[in-house]
Protein backbone atom coordinates (compact mmCIF):
# COMPACT_ATOMS: atom_id res chain seq x y z
CA UNK A 1 0.00 0.00 0.00
CA UNK A 2 2.73 1.98 1.13
CA UNK A 3 4.42 1.51 -1.95
CA UNK A 4 1.51 2.08 -4.46
CA UNK A 5 1.26 5.56 -2.86
CA UNK A 6 5.24 6.01 -3.80
CA UNK A 7 4.21 5.36 -6.87
CA UNK A 8 1.15 7.08 -7.31
CA UNK A 9 3.34 10.70 -5.96
CA UNK A 10 6.28 9.86 -7.84
CA UNK A 11 4.13 9.64 -10.94
CA UNK A 12 2.53 13.00 -9.61
CA UNK A 13 5.37 14.97 -8.71
CA UNK A 14 6.21 13.90 -13.01
CA UNK A 15 3.40 15.22 -14.23
CA UNK A 16 3.83 18.32 -12.13
CA UNK A 17 6.86 19.44 -13.31
CA UNK A 18 6.73 18.45 -16.64
CA UNK A 19 4.01 21.31 -16.86
CA UNK A 20 4.53 24.50 -18.23
CA UNK A 21 3.36 27.21 -15.78
CA UNK A 22 0.90 29.58 -16.01
CA UNK A 23 -0.19 27.88 -20.08
CA UNK A 24 -0.52 24.22 -19.39
CA UNK A 25 -3.19 24.64 -16.09
CA UNK A 26 -6.81 25.92 -16.60
CA UNK A 27 -7.39 29.15 -15.03
CA UNK A 28 -10.41 31.98 -15.11
CA UNK A 29 -7.33 34.63 -15.72
CA UNK A 30 -9.28 35.08 -19.36
CA UNK A 31 -12.87 35.61 -17.47
CA UNK A 32 -15.13 38.00 -19.39
CA UNK A 33 -12.39 38.80 -22.12
CA UNK A 34 -13.75 38.77 -25.60
CA UNK A 35 -11.42 37.53 -28.31
CA UNK A 36 -12.71 37.30 -31.72
CA UNK A 37 -9.84 35.13 -33.83
CA UNK A 38 -10.54 36.48 -37.72
CA UNK A 39 -8.97 32.82 -39.99
CA UNK A 40 -7.72 34.48 -43.28
CA UNK A 41 -8.90 34.10 -46.23
CA UNK A 42 -11.58 30.91 -47.32
CA UNK A 43 -11.61 28.84 -50.15
CA UNK A 44 -11.95 31.12 -52.84
CA UNK A 45 -9.45 33.60 -51.68
CA UNK A 46 -7.17 31.75 -50.33
CA UNK A 47 -2.83 32.00 -51.05
CA UNK A 48 -1.69 28.28 -52.26
CA UNK A 49 1.95 27.76 -52.68
CA UNK A 50 3.93 24.53 -53.07
CA UNK A 51 1.49 22.10 -51.11
CA UNK A 52 0.65 24.89 -48.46
CA UNK A 53 -2.38 26.96 -48.31
CA UNK A 54 -3.21 29.31 -46.06
CA UNK A 55 -6.98 29.48 -45.60
CA UNK A 56 -5.69 25.61 -44.26
CA UNK A 57 -3.08 26.47 -42.37
CA UNK A 58 -4.58 29.83 -40.34
CA UNK A 59 -8.21 27.75 -39.25
CA UNK A 60 -5.71 25.11 -38.42
CA UNK A 61 -4.23 27.79 -35.92
CA UNK A 62 -7.31 29.40 -34.97
CA UNK A 63 -9.13 26.37 -34.38
CA UNK A 64 -6.13 25.31 -31.73
CA UNK A 65 -5.85 28.87 -30.37
CA UNK A 66 -9.64 28.83 -29.83
CA UNK A 67 -9.69 25.72 -27.11
CA UNK A 68 -6.78 27.34 -25.16
CA UNK A 69 -8.37 30.50 -24.93
CA UNK A 70 -11.71 29.20 -23.39
CA UNK A 71 -9.79 26.87 -21.03
CA UNK A 72 -9.12 30.28 -19.03
CA UNK A 73 -12.27 31.59 -19.07
CA UNK A 74 -12.36 33.67 -22.52
CA UNK A 75 -15.11 33.64 -24.61
CA UNK A 76 -13.79 33.34 -28.25
CA UNK A 77 -15.60 33.80 -31.56
CA UNK A 78 -14.57 32.74 -34.75
CA UNK A 79 -15.15 34.63 -37.98
CA UNK A 80 -14.53 31.86 -40.07
CA UNK A 81 -14.91 28.41 -38.34
CA UNK A 82 -15.02 26.05 -41.76
CA UNK A 83 -12.96 26.21 -44.94
CA UNK A 84 -16.13 27.95 -46.36
CA UNK A 85 -15.06 32.01 -47.90
CA UNK A 86 -16.71 34.67 -45.38
CA UNK A 87 -17.05 38.36 -46.89
CA UNK A 88 -14.43 40.39 -45.34
CA UNK A 89 -17.50 42.81 -44.90
CA UNK A 90 -19.12 39.87 -42.90
CA UNK A 91 -16.23 39.31 -40.57
CA UNK A 92 -16.38 42.80 -39.61
CA UNK A 93 -19.78 43.15 -39.51
CA UNK A 94 -19.80 40.46 -36.78
CA UNK A 95 -17.26 41.90 -35.02
CA UNK A 96 -19.36 44.91 -34.64
CA UNK A 97 -22.19 43.45 -33.55
CA UNK A 98 -20.49 40.80 -30.81
CA UNK A 99 -19.18 43.98 -29.20
CA UNK A 100 -21.99 45.71 -29.35
CA UNK A 101 -23.83 43.34 -28.06
CA UNK A 102 -20.90 42.96 -25.01
CA UNK A 103 -21.40 46.73 -24.26
CA UNK A 104 -25.14 46.57 -24.55
CA UNK A 105 -25.11 43.38 -22.30
CA UNK A 106 -22.61 45.48 -19.53
CA UNK A 107 -24.65 48.45 -19.67
CA UNK A 108 -27.81 45.96 -19.00
CA UNK A 109 -25.72 44.69 -15.58
CA UNK A 110 -24.61 48.45 -14.49
CA UNK A 111 -27.93 50.05 -14.97
CA UNK A 112 -29.94 50.80 -11.69
CA UNK A 113 -33.12 50.06 -13.76
CA UNK A 114 -33.55 49.57 -17.83
CA UNK A 115 -35.94 52.70 -17.80
CA UNK A 116 -33.21 54.89 -17.56
CA UNK A 117 -31.27 53.69 -20.23
CA UNK A 118 -33.93 52.90 -22.57
CA UNK A 119 -32.36 55.37 -25.09
CA UNK A 120 -28.96 53.84 -25.06
CA UNK A 121 -30.35 50.50 -25.62
CA UNK A 122 -32.53 51.60 -28.22
CA UNK A 123 -29.58 53.24 -30.05
CA UNK A 124 -27.41 50.20 -29.47
CA UNK A 125 -30.09 48.13 -31.09
CA UNK A 126 -30.44 50.01 -34.19
CA UNK A 127 -26.86 49.92 -34.82
CA UNK A 128 -26.84 45.55 -34.03
CA UNK A 129 -30.00 45.95 -36.80
CA UNK A 130 -27.66 47.86 -38.91
CA UNK A 131 -24.63 45.15 -38.95
CA UNK A 132 -27.12 42.80 -39.36
CA UNK A 133 -28.33 44.19 -43.00
CA UNK A 134 -24.88 44.42 -43.91
CA UNK A 135 -24.51 40.38 -42.73
CA UNK A 136 -27.95 38.98 -44.65
CA UNK A 137 -27.78 41.87 -47.56
CA UNK A 138 -24.06 42.40 -48.26
CA UNK A 139 -24.29 43.38 -51.90
CA UNK A 140 -26.27 45.86 -50.59
CA UNK A 141 -25.22 47.26 -47.55
CA UNK A 142 -21.28 46.53 -47.68
CA UNK A 143 -20.87 49.70 -49.71
CA UNK A 144 -23.18 51.36 -47.59
CA UNK A 145 -21.46 51.39 -44.23
CA UNK A 146 -18.02 50.17 -45.05
CA UNK A 147 -15.36 52.08 -47.07
CA UNK A 148 -13.27 51.04 -49.77
CA UNK A 149 -12.82 48.11 -51.71
CA UNK A 150 -16.92 48.89 -51.33
CA UNK A 151 -17.22 52.00 -51.79
CA UNK A 152 -15.83 54.78 -53.58
CA UNK A 153 -17.11 57.49 -51.09
CA UNK A 154 -14.54 58.32 -49.04
CA UNK A 155 -16.76 59.22 -45.51
CA UNK A 156 -17.57 57.19 -42.67
CA UNK A 157 -21.22 56.35 -42.86
CA UNK A 158 -22.79 58.22 -39.80
CA UNK A 159 -23.48 54.80 -38.41
CA UNK A 160 -20.55 53.43 -38.25
CA UNK A 161 -19.14 56.73 -37.10
CA UNK A 162 -21.74 55.76 -33.90
CA UNK A 163 -20.18 52.70 -33.75
CA UNK A 164 -16.94 53.51 -33.41
CA UNK A 165 -17.70 56.06 -30.73
CA UNK A 166 -19.69 53.33 -28.57
CA UNK A 167 -16.56 50.79 -28.96
CA UNK A 168 -14.26 53.51 -27.82
CA UNK A 169 -15.37 52.94 -24.58
CA UNK A 170 -13.01 51.66 -21.75
CA UNK A 171 -15.20 48.70 -21.06
CA UNK A 172 -13.93 47.33 -25.09
CA UNK A 173 -10.43 48.44 -24.45
CA UNK A 174 -10.18 46.53 -21.36
CA UNK A 175 -12.42 43.45 -22.36
CA UNK A 176 -12.17 43.08 -26.29
CA UNK A 177 -9.43 41.86 -28.83
CA UNK A 178 -9.62 41.09 -32.46
CA UNK A 179 -6.70 39.10 -34.53
CA UNK A 180 -6.69 38.49 -37.80
CA UNK A 181 -4.42 35.22 -38.82
CA UNK A 182 -2.57 35.20 -42.27
CA UNK A 183 1.08 34.17 -43.57
CA UNK A 184 2.85 36.66 -46.17
CA UNK A 185 4.40 36.34 -49.40
CA UNK A 186 6.26 38.66 -51.85
CA UNK A 187 5.18 39.74 -54.72
CA UNK A 188 5.81 38.07 -57.80
CA UNK A 189 8.64 37.54 -58.81
CA UNK A 190 8.88 35.59 -55.29
CA UNK A 191 11.17 36.58 -53.35
CA UNK A 192 12.01 33.32 -51.26
CA UNK A 193 14.84 34.39 -48.34
CA UNK A 194 12.22 37.34 -47.24
CA UNK A 195 11.21 35.10 -44.09
CA UNK A 196 9.75 36.05 -40.77
CA UNK A 197 6.80 37.40 -38.70
CA UNK A 198 4.98 40.45 -38.98
CA UNK A 199 2.08 42.56 -37.38
CA UNK A 200 0.00 45.27 -38.54
CA UNK A 201 -2.30 47.59 -36.86
CA UNK A 202 -4.49 50.85 -37.18
CA UNK A 203 -3.07 53.84 -37.76
CA UNK A 204 -4.61 57.55 -37.21
CA UNK A 205 -1.89 59.51 -39.26
CA UNK A 206 -2.42 56.59 -42.88
CA UNK A 207 -2.65 58.86 -45.00
CA UNK A 208 -5.54 57.35 -46.47
CA UNK A 209 -7.55 57.81 -43.88
CA UNK A 210 -7.67 61.15 -43.56
CA UNK A 211 -10.59 61.85 -45.29
CA UNK A 212 -11.88 58.52 -43.85
CA UNK A 213 -11.25 58.17 -40.02
CA UNK A 214 -8.42 59.02 -37.77
CA UNK A 215 -9.85 59.09 -34.41
CA UNK A 216 -9.40 55.08 -33.64
CA UNK A 217 -9.29 54.76 -29.98
CA UNK A 218 -7.00 51.70 -29.22
CA UNK A 219 -4.28 52.27 -31.57
CA UNK A 220 -1.90 52.14 -28.73
CA UNK A 221 -2.88 49.04 -26.88
CA UNK A 222 -3.15 47.14 -30.29
CA UNK A 223 0.64 48.08 -30.96
CA UNK A 224 1.42 47.01 -27.73
CA UNK A 225 -0.12 43.66 -27.82
CA UNK A 226 1.38 43.22 -31.22
CA UNK A 227 4.67 43.89 -30.05
CA UNK A 228 4.14 40.91 -26.93
CA UNK A 229 2.90 38.56 -29.56
CA UNK A 230 6.08 39.20 -32.09
CA UNK A 231 8.60 38.48 -29.51
CA UNK A 232 6.10 35.29 -28.15
CA UNK A 233 6.05 34.60 -32.02
CA UNK A 234 9.94 35.24 -32.17
CA UNK A 235 10.80 32.50 -29.67
CA UNK A 236 8.67 29.78 -31.28
CA UNK A 237 11.43 30.11 -34.25
CA UNK A 238 9.79 32.33 -36.56
CA UNK A 239 12.02 35.51 -36.99
CA UNK A 240 10.96 39.04 -35.40
CA UNK A 241 10.51 41.55 -37.86
CA UNK A 242 7.91 44.69 -37.63
CA UNK A 243 5.16 46.25 -36.51
CA UNK A 244 3.65 48.59 -38.67
CA UNK A 245 0.57 50.85 -39.53
CA UNK A 246 -1.95 49.41 -42.08
CA UNK A 247 -5.41 50.47 -43.29
CA UNK A 248 -6.49 46.92 -44.23
CA UNK A 249 -10.21 46.27 -43.97
CA UNK A 250 -10.21 43.78 -40.84
CA UNK A 251 -8.48 46.50 -39.32
CA UNK A 252 -10.65 49.91 -40.27
CA UNK A 253 -13.88 49.09 -40.29
CA UNK A 254 -14.56 48.53 -36.49
CA UNK A 255 -12.71 50.16 -33.50
CA UNK A 256 -11.71 47.49 -31.45
CA UNK A 257 -7.70 46.45 -29.95
CA UNK A 258 -7.23 44.36 -33.01
CA UNK A 259 -3.68 43.36 -35.19
CA UNK A 260 -3.45 41.70 -38.26
CA UNK A 261 -0.67 38.76 -37.56
CA UNK A 262 1.77 37.53 -40.73
CA UNK A 263 2.77 34.40 -39.33
CA UNK A 264 5.65 33.97 -41.52
CA UNK A 265 6.56 34.07 -44.94
CA UNK A 266 5.06 30.75 -47.04
CA UNK A 267 6.86 31.33 -49.65
CA UNK A 268 10.24 31.01 -47.99
CA UNK A 269 11.21 27.20 -47.57
CA UNK A 270 11.53 27.48 -43.69
CA UNK A 271 9.03 30.04 -42.66
CA UNK A 272 6.31 27.14 -44.95
CA UNK A 273 8.13 24.20 -43.44
CA UNK A 274 7.10 25.32 -39.87
CA UNK A 275 3.40 26.44 -40.55
CA UNK A 276 2.91 23.03 -42.23
CA UNK A 277 4.16 21.02 -39.15
CA UNK A 278 0.85 20.52 -36.59
CA UNK A 279 3.03 20.77 -33.64
CA UNK A 280 4.40 23.98 -34.77
CA UNK A 281 0.88 24.93 -35.23
CA UNK A 282 0.16 24.06 -31.51
CA UNK A 283 3.56 25.98 -30.30
CA UNK A 284 2.40 28.86 -32.14
CA UNK A 285 -0.99 28.73 -30.28
CA UNK A 286 0.53 28.75 -26.87
CA UNK A 287 2.66 32.03 -27.78
CA UNK A 288 -0.68 33.56 -28.78
CA UNK A 289 -2.37 32.63 -25.73
CA UNK A 290 0.73 33.48 -23.78
CA UNK A 291 0.60 36.87 -25.39
CA UNK A 292 -3.17 37.46 -24.79
CA UNK A 293 -2.79 36.69 -21.09
CA UNK A 294 -0.15 39.49 -20.80
CA UNK A 295 -2.10 41.63 -23.05
CA UNK A 296 -5.41 41.46 -20.57
CA UNK A 297 -3.57 40.78 -17.45
CA UNK A 298 -0.14 40.65 -16.94
CA UNK A 299 1.42 43.61 -18.39
CA UNK A 300 4.13 45.05 -17.00
CA UNK A 301 5.81 44.41 -20.23
CA UNK A 302 2.70 46.03 -22.02
CA UNK A 303 2.67 48.84 -19.42
CA UNK A 304 6.27 50.03 -19.90
CA UNK A 305 5.64 50.03 -23.45
CA UNK A 306 2.55 51.77 -23.14
CA UNK A 307 4.10 54.67 -20.81
CA UNK A 308 6.98 54.72 -22.29
CA UNK A 309 5.24 55.73 -25.25
CA UNK A 310 2.32 57.80 -24.10
CA UNK A 311 4.85 60.60 -22.51
CA UNK A 312 6.19 61.18 -25.91
CA UNK A 313 3.78 63.83 -26.99
CA UNK A 314 5.13 63.23 -30.40
CA UNK A 315 3.74 59.69 -30.46
CA UNK A 316 2.20 58.99 -33.48
CA UNK A 317 -0.13 56.53 -31.96
CA UNK A 318 -1.69 58.97 -29.03
CA UNK A 319 -2.04 62.65 -30.72
CA UNK A 320 -5.77 61.77 -32.11
CA UNK A 321 -6.87 59.05 -29.52
CA UNK A 322 -9.91 59.91 -27.01
CA UNK A 323 -11.93 57.41 -25.12
CA UNK A 324 -15.37 57.19 -23.80
CA UNK A 325 -15.19 56.38 -20.24
CA UNK A 326 -18.27 54.94 -18.27
CA UNK A 327 -19.07 58.47 -16.70
CA UNK A 328 -19.96 58.79 -20.28
CA UNK A 329 -22.94 57.36 -20.19
CA UNK A 330 -23.82 58.79 -16.76
CA UNK A 331 -23.37 58.09 -13.57
CA UNK A 332 -24.87 54.65 -13.84
CA UNK A 333 -21.39 53.03 -14.75
CA UNK A 334 -18.52 52.60 -12.81
ZN1 LIG B 1 -3.46 36.33 -46.00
Amino acid sequence: MFRKIVVVFLILTLLVSFKIPALASNSDVLNGKVIILDAGHGVETTNYFRGYDEQVAMLALAHKIKPLLEAHGATVHLTRSTPANVLLSTRVAMANIWSLYALRRAMVQNADGLDSISGELEEIDRLINVMVYVVIKPEDNASVYFNTPFSPTETIHPDLERIFELQSSSFIADNFLFVSLHSNATAIPIDTAAHGADIFHISNEHHSLTDYYFNYSHVERSIAFGEVLLDNIHETGIQRQTVSPANFFVLREHNLPAVLAENGHHTNAGDRAKLMDDEFLDKLALAYLDAIIAFFNDSNALQSFLSANLLNPSSAWTRHNFRISWSDFGSRFP
